[in-house]
C-alpha cells in the first residue's frame, strides 16, 4: 500500500513537475518574445528627404525626388500642396510591394500655383503593425517659395571686341541667388565666380578652333529653382591670323626622342609611327586632361589671384608662336603631318631658371605626355599658366608661388627638339593667346585682377551703382534680339 502510494504519489510529482516546466518555458518564450517585440517593433515613420536641397524655393516644372526609407518598409506617400484655404493633392502612391527603401519624383506643374509662399506637406507611412495596422507616419511641412521668374543678368563691364584665339572677361550681376552661371562656348562652359562685392566675374576664350561666324557666347543664370535664363553676349568675333610654320622632323630628331617616343607610344614599331600617334592620340587625350584639371573644383579659386600683366621668361628668344599652323615634313620634305602650335616657345640658355609668369597656386607638377615634365599654376577664375618641356620642378602642387618666383628649369622633355619652354595660357582648360596676357596695356583694360578697373568706355562707374545697372534695360539680357552686353 505505502509503496503503491509513494509509487503514485511520486509519479504524480512527476506529471505536476513537468507540467509546470512546460508553464514555465512558455513564460520564458512570452517574455522573450515580448523582449524581441520591445526590442525590435518599429516606432518611428519612414526617413524622407526631399531633394534638390532649394532653399525653399521651388519653380513649377522642377523636378523633385522624394527618398524614403524605413526599416519595416515603405508603405505610401501623400503630398499636399497648401495655400491659404486651399489645399492640393500633388501625388497619391501607394507602393505594391514594401521595400524598406523608395524613391518618387514629382512636380508642382498640375497646381498652377501662383508666386509666393505656400506649404508643402509630404506625409509617408510604413508597413509596420504599429496603430492597430495602421504604421507609423512621417509628416512634413515646409515652408516654401514659387519661384517661376528667372534671374535678370546685368553685364557690367565686357570686351567690346574679342579676337580668335583671345581671352574675355565680364563682370556681371545676377538678380538673385543661382545655382549655376557662366558662359556657354559651343560645347564648353566657363563658370561665373562671385566676388565679395556681390558682382559676378567670368573668364571666357575665343577657342582659335572656331571660326569668327560661330563664335556665338551665351550668359547664362540658373536660379535655385531651376528657372534658366541665357542670353547671346554681343562681343564683335575678329579674326587674326596665324603664321604658318613648316617643322622638320628628321631622321636625328626621331633617333634622339626614340626612347620617348616608344614610352609615348608603345603599341607603335618605328619612332616615326610612334612620333605621329604622340602628336595626334596622345596630344588629344593631353588636351583632354587640361580641360579636366581645369574643371576640378579643387583646381579653382574663384578670385582674382594675379594683379597686372604676366611675365615671359626673360632674356629669351621666341622661337613659336601662339596659333602657328604647322605642317610637319620628314628629311625627304614630305608632308606628314599638321597641326595647331597651343604656346609661344621660348628659348634662353639651356636649364634656364623659369619664373611663374604671375602669382598662384601650383596645381600640377608632373608628366604629361607630348608636354614632358609639365607645371600648371592657378591664378583664379579659371586660368592657368602651363610651362612644358621641364628639366627640373622647383614647387610642389599645393604651393602658392610669387610672380616671378622660379618653378623649374627648361629642358627638353617631352616633344622638344631642343632645350626651350613651351609657355601655355588656359582658360577653363582652354590654350588662349599668351601675348594678350603679357601685354600690361590690355591686362589692365580687359583682365586687370586686383587692380581692375572697368572697360573702357564704361569708366567712371563703380560699384555703388551696382543697383543702377540693374535696371539698365540695354544691359539686361533674356530677350530675343535684344541681346546685348558690354559694349
Ligand atoms: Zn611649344
Amino acid at each position: 500500500m505505502f509503496n503503491k502510494r509513494q509509487s503514485i504519489y511520486r509519479s504524480s510529482s512527476r506529471r505536476s513537475s513537468s507540467g509546470l516546466s512546460v508553464i514555465a518555458m512558455l513564460f520564458i518564450l512570452a517574455l522573450a518574445g515580448a523582449g524581441a517585440y520591445f526590442l525590435m517593433r518599429d516606432l518611428s515613420g519612414p526617413s524622407v528627404s526631399l531633394s534638390p536641397e532649394t532653399s525653399g524655393r521651388i519653380g513649377l516644372a522642377q523636378p523633385l525626388e522624394l527618398d524614403m526609407s524605413d526599416k519595416s518598409g515603405v508603405q505610401s506617400v501623400t503630398v499636399t500642396v497648401k495655400r491659404g484655404e486651399k489645399s492640393m493633392t500633388v501625388l497619391q502612391q501607394t507602393f505594391p510591394t514594401l521595400e524598406t527603401r523608395q524613391k518618387v519624383s514629382f512636380n508642382l506643374k498640375e497646381t498652377k500655383l501662383p508666386e509666393g509662399a505656400f506649404e508643402l506637406e509630404i506625409r509617408a507611412v510604413d508597413g509596420s503593425y504599429a496603430g492597430f495596422g495602421r504604421g507609423n507616419a512621417t509628416t512634413l511641412n515646409l515652408p516654401m517659395v514659387l519661384d517661376s521668374q528667372p534671374p535678370r543678368i546685368a553685364v557690367k563691364t565686357g570686351p567690346p571686341a574679342m579676337y580668335r584665339g583671345g581671352s574675355g572677361l565680364i563682370v556681371y550681376t545676377v538678380s538673385e541667388d543661382v545655382e549655376k552661371t557662366g558662359v556657354r562656348v559651343g560645347d564648353l562652359f566657363f563658370p561665373g565666380y562671385r566676388q565679395d562685392n556681390g558682382s559676378y566675374v567670368c573668364l571666357f576664350p575665343f577657342p582659335i578652333s572656331m571660326r569668327t561666324g560661330d563664335y556665338l557666347p551665351d550668359i547664362m543664370a540658373r536660379d535655385l529653382a531651376g528657372n534658366e535664363t541665357s542670353s547671346r553676349l554681343l562681343v564683335r568675333a575678329l579674326n587674326r591670323n596665324y603664321r604658318a610654320d613648316t617643322l622638320n622632323i628628321p631622321e636625328s630628331f626621331l633617333n634622339f626622342k626614340a626612347g620617348e617616343l616608344a614610352q609615348l607610344c608603345p603599341e607603335e614599331a618605328t619612332p616615326l609611327a610612334q612620333y605621329l600617334c604622340s602628336n595626334n592620340k596622345v596630344r588629344i587625350s593631353n588636351d583632354a586632361t587640361l580641360i579636366k584639371v581645369a574643371a576640378d573644383p579643387a583646381n579653382n579659386s574663384g578670385k582674382f589671384l594675379w594683379s597686372g600683366r604676366f611675365q615671359r621668361l626673360p632674356r629669351s628668344a621666341v622661337k613659336a608662336n601662339f596659333g602657328d599652323f604647322r605642317t610637319y615634313v620628314d628629311g625627304n620634305r614630305q608632308k606628314i603631318d599638321e597641326q595647331t602650335h597651343m604656346g609661344l616657345d621660348l628659348a634662353s640658355v639651356a636649364h634656364a631658371e623659369v619664373p611663374a609668369a604671375q602669382a598662384g597656386r601650383v596645381i600640377w607638377v608632373d608628366y604629361l605626355g607630348i608636354h614632358g615634365n609639365m607645371i600648371l599654376i592657378e591664378h583664379g577664375l579659371g586660368l592657368m599658366t602651363q610651362y612644358s618641356h621641364l628639366s627640373e620642378y622647383g614647387v610642389q602642387v599645393g604651393e602658392m608661388v610669387k610672380a616671378g618666383q622660379i618653378i623649374g628649369r627648361t629642358g627638353t622633355s617631352g616633344l622638344a627638339g631642343g632645350d626651350h619652354l613651351h609657355f601655355g595660357v588656359l582658360v577653363g582648360g582652354v590654350p588662349v593667346q599668351p601675348l594678350e596676357w603679357l601685354d600690361a596695356t590690355w591686362v589692365k583694360k580687359r583682365a586687370g585682377g586686383r587692380r581692375a578697373r572697368p572697360a573702357a568706355g564704361m569708366a567712371g562707374r563703380h560699384v555703388g551703382e551696382e543697383q543702377h545697372h540693374l535696371a539698365h534695360e540695354h544691359f539686361l539680357l533674356g530677350l530675343p534680339g535684344h541681346a546685348v552686353a558690354g559694349k
